[in-house]
């Protein structure tokens, strides 16, 4: 779907805008009519005579023919993810994230091919490169997504794309993605962004090089942890096979669920400012503390990967993580426990705060973990997703936490 050009607006008004097109949220007679669009629940879609029926055959975006092309709905939300990514022609939308990422990866990808993998990579995408990818005679290599010379190196004549996950989502490390998409497009490969982190309020992925952006909706967008969707963008080529394919697979979501997460998006950018800024707050406070060896927080100056941050983003989340001094992974998990504030669980960019254990030694392939210019004691890590609660009751909750922590070890 062809988007309007809303990049010279800010970040604020183009959430406010995007995909509000004043036929799908009206009537003929009064186009416009309300604000949001309608949840056009529909598997049938009629058509006035046989005539129109068969004019209805050409494979169009936007237009009614069957439930498993949308409706108004969809097509709102998908326009607006296509308006906020710039250098985008069309989004496909899908059931999640994990979804969203194997729908990329299948438009790609063919037997026989080799799938270069950032080694950072959040663990279903890994999972599915071992599995799924696998089974259709793809096989999975995993570079450092911190050396660029780890991906020239890794290149070989069936590698066919790379896929490139930055910030990684449990240890945060910012890549050079622009060089990582260049190297990629120098040697014919095509490159796959999880931007779920960022969104493109935060990296514009197409400008930066990479050819299709993929995001978890659930996170971020959605915001509210009441719905899960995925999508991919992609400059027209791409966004035509993406489609073709995610239409091949039967792929939809349902209409409910288009109109919470367009919900979601309207207010995303406020979110996203807030969190960034909290999670900004509580990584100053836990870099300050003893207890604390590593924080990994693309937005602390100082912080691993906090130059290429400065250079590329224009904004960040509320997703960081940190790394205990010392200590056991029990007592690590007694100081989750103790959190009165974050909740235990998986996902992340909702309005709630939540917290996790991250021991990512077990997931790599390519790099060691912890790095080796790390003391090897400090190797128990938490995840924290800040949400929109206070920033000082945030701090509070965990230094009594941490004073739990230091009573135990
Ligand atoms: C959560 C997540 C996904 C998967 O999204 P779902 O909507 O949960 O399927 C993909 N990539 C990253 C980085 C994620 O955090």
């Amino acid at each position: 779907m062809s988007s309007a050009d809303d990049s010279a607006f800010g970040p604020g008004t183009r959430v406010t805008i995007a995909g509000r097109r004043a036929e799908w949220t009206g009537t003929p007679a009064h186009p416009g009519a309300v604000v949001s669009p309608p949840v056009w629940r529909a598997s049938t879609h009629l058509y006035p005579d046989i005539a129109a029926l068969r004019a209805h055959h050409a494979n169009a975006d936007g237009e009614f023919y069957y439930g498993r092309r949308g409706s108004p709905t969809q097509w709102a939300l998908a326009e607006a993810l296509t308006g906020l990514e710039p250098g985008a022609a069309g989004t496909v939308l899908y059931p999640s994230g994990v979804a969203a990422i194997a729908g990329a990866l299948l438009t790609v990808l063919r037997p026989g091919d080799v799938l270069l993998m950032t080694d950072n990579a959040y663990e279903p995408s890994r999972a599915m490169a071992r599995g799924l990818l696998r089974d259709f005679g793809v096989e999975p290599r995993w570079f450092d997504p911190l050396d660029p010379a780890s991906l020239t190196a890794a290149i070989c004549p069936r590698a066919r794309a790379v896929l490139i996950e930055c910030p990684g989502s449990l240890t945060l490390e910012v890549c050079d993605v622009p060089q990582l998409a260049q190297i990629a497009r120098a040697h014919g490969l095509i490159s796959v962004l999880d931007n779920t982190w960022a969104t493109p309020l935060g990296f514009a992925a197409l400008r930066h090089g990479v050819d299709i952006a993929v995001m978890s909706l659930t996170k971020h967008v959605g915001g509210h942890s009441d719905v899960m969707m995925g999508s991919a963008s992609a400059g027209a080529d791409w966004y035509r096979r993406l489609r073709l394919r995610a239409q091949a697979m039967g792929t939809v979501v349902s209409p409910d669920d288009a109109a919470l997460v367009l919900r979601g998006l309207r207010t995303m950018d406020v979110r996203l400012q807030r969190t960034t800024a909290t999670a900004l707050d509580l990584a100053r406070f836990l870099a300050a503390r003893p207890e604390v060896a590593h924080v990994a927080c693309p937005m602390l100056p100082g912080a691993p990967g906090h130059d290429l941050w400065r250079r590329d983003f224009t904004g960040g989340c509320g997703l960081f993580s940190f790394v205990l001094t010392g200590g056991t992974g029990a007592q690590r998990d007694a100081l989750i426990d103790a959190l009165a504030l974050f909740g235990i669980g998986y996902s992340w960019g909702g309005f709630e705060s939540l917290a996790t254990p991250v021991d990512p030694a077990a997931m790599r392939s390519a790099t060691p973990w912890p790095p080796a210019t790390w003391d090897p004691a400090d190797r128990f890590g938490v995840r924290l997703a800040v949400g929109l609660e206070d920033p000082a009751d945030l701090i509070a909750d965990l230094a009594q936490a941490l004073a739990v922590w230091s009573v135990a070890s």
